[in-house]
């Protein structure tokens, strides 16, 4: 049998479109300088490689006898000859070259289609919530027109006029589609996004994820491509949780300090994250990120803020004669919609972080109707889906309109939003698609009422 080669080392990776990266500092080559390649695909920077000579100097040993030592006159070539760790990077450690052509905007105002058009896009999509996907779209056509500006030829110098980042904070209940809008948002402009929750962020040094982790996530999900990261959108959810915490005397690392390590994320800064990880340690290559023009969306459901918004409204309308008025904030369904500044510190967050948040999107409270509708009219609604998987087997599948009433009305007592509706639909749906492929007979299947009610089965049309 022929005897396996084990001695090879393993092959040189291509020269392809990743950075080369130290195997002693971990710093990569657009920063550290070009690399000396050693065997093992092993890369050593020149600082690196001349400590290690200085090392072995100060160290009393002459270098200039080194041909004379025993063993030392080895061949660097001899080293392709033996067995050495492998210490190539994987894949999704390594960083993408930042593109050697002119800095040419790889993406144009062009590409950013104007508001009206995001808003139709997103109206595909997300059922209701119209001030919100009018206020985002306008928020994000204004953002990237300004990361055009501020990189364009044209760029402003000291006296013109700079236009400051617009981050967004949204506040709605759990399942209106906060996570929904943005990812959806995402998509349609072809951006990467992160999603992070705000309250696995802690203070740093603290156990947790620091905050420039967050910065880490959008950076795989821009296949550590910095440049492409740059241009992308961070999403921090559960924003609320971070609120200051009342009458605390222990020291607050998961609230306040934690909107204070924000803050500079938020407004555009230099930052230096893991690749492919999100700690921090020698063996992680490091990249370095601006966050400038980065938008960052802040979500979060504040539930007692309606209360907080009401106090205020009720107590400005019972002073003279408007005092009649009183109370009637409390049936208020889009109460969420007159926050201010003051009620969001009211809640606990802190005035610096607020101020950059500066445009505030508010979402409903979906309603029946709205789930209803969530149900049958989005371009991958959950009905369509199930009436596609059913298709395929040949079988038409209908929904009758009080069936999908009944699952609104279920949903709403859950009061987890839409997100109740997937979970609702697959229980009973588990059958169905058990039980229709056994009979190859039946050409239609109606959901009733009365079948979710559990009173009795679906309508059932055979073939032909
Ligand atoms: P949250 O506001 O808690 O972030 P999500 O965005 O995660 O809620 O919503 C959960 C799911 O409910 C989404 O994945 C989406 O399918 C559906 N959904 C929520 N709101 C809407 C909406 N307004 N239009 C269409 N689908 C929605």
């Amino acid at each position: 049998m022929e005897e396996k080669d084990t001695t090879q080392t393993p092959p040189n990776p291509p020269e392809d479109e990743y950075e080369k990266i130290c195997y002693i500092c971990r710093r990569p080559e657009s920063k550290a300088g070009s690399m000396i390649q050693m065997p093992g695909n092993m890369n050593l920077c020149h600082d690196c490689m001349q400590k290690a000579f200085d090392a072995v100097t100060k160290s009393g040993m002459d270098l200039s006898q080194i041909q004379n030592m025993p063993y030392m006159n080895l061949n660097l070539n001899d080293f392709a000859n033996m067995k050495l760790p492998n210490t190539e990077i994987p894949q999704k450690k390594r960083i993408k070259k930042k593109s050697a052509k002119a800095p040419a905007p790889s993406f144009n105002i062009k590409d950013i289609p104007a508001p009206h058009k995001i808003k139709s896009s997103l109206d595909e999509y997300v059922i209701g919530q119209e001030q919100a996907k009018k206020v985002m779209a306008v928020a994000v056509y204004n953002h990237y027109k300004r990361v055009f500006y501020k990189d364009s030829p044209e760029a402003p110098g000291e006296e013109d006029i700079r236009i400051e980042k617009s981050n967004i904070l949204m506040i709605g209940p759990t399942g209106s589609g906060k996570t929904y809008l943005v990812k959806t948002l995402a998509r349609l402009l072809d951006v990467p996004l992160a999603i992070a929750d705000a309250t696995a962020l802690t203070e740093a040094g603290y156990i947790g994820d620091d905050i420039e982790s967050v910065v880490s996530k959008l950076l795989a999900a821009a296949d550590n491509d910095v440049e492409k990261a740059e241009r992308g959108i961070i999403f921090i959810d559960e924003i609320d949780k971070i609120a200051k915490k009342k009458n605390t005397n222990t020291r607050d690392v998961s609230g306040e300090s934690v909107q204070q390590e924000l803050l500079k994320l938020l407004e555009g800064s230099v930052v230096e994250v893991p690749v492919g990880s999100n700690q921090k340690n020698a063996l992680t290559p490091m990249a370095t990120v601006n966050t400038d023009n980065i938008l960052f969306i802040c979500g979060g459901a504040f539930p007692d803020l309606e209360d907080i918004i009401k106090q205020r409204l009720n107590k400005t309308s019972s002073i003279g004669f408007k005092a009649e008025l009183k109370d009637k904030y409390d049936d208020d369904p889009d109460i969420l919609s007159h926050v201010v500044n003051k009620d969001l510190r009211t809640f606990g967050m802190i005035p610096e972080f607020l101020g950059r948040l500066p445009v505030v999107v508010t979402l409903q409270k979906l309603t029946s109707p709205m789930l209803v509708e969530i149900l049958k009219r989005p371009k991958n609604a959950i009905v369509k889906q199930y009436i596609k998987l059913l298709a395929l087997d040949e079988v038409k599948l209908v929904f009758e309109d009080e069936a999908l009433e009944w699952i609104a009305r279920e949903a709403l007592e859950r009061e987890t939003g839409a997100r109740a509706l997937r979970a609702i639909m697959e229980e009973f749906m588990l059958d169905i698609m058990f039980e229709v492929p056994k009979d190859p007979g039946i050409g239609t299947v109606v959901i009733t009422r009365g079948y979710l009610e559990k009173n009795g089965g679906p309508r059932i049309e055979m073939r032909g």
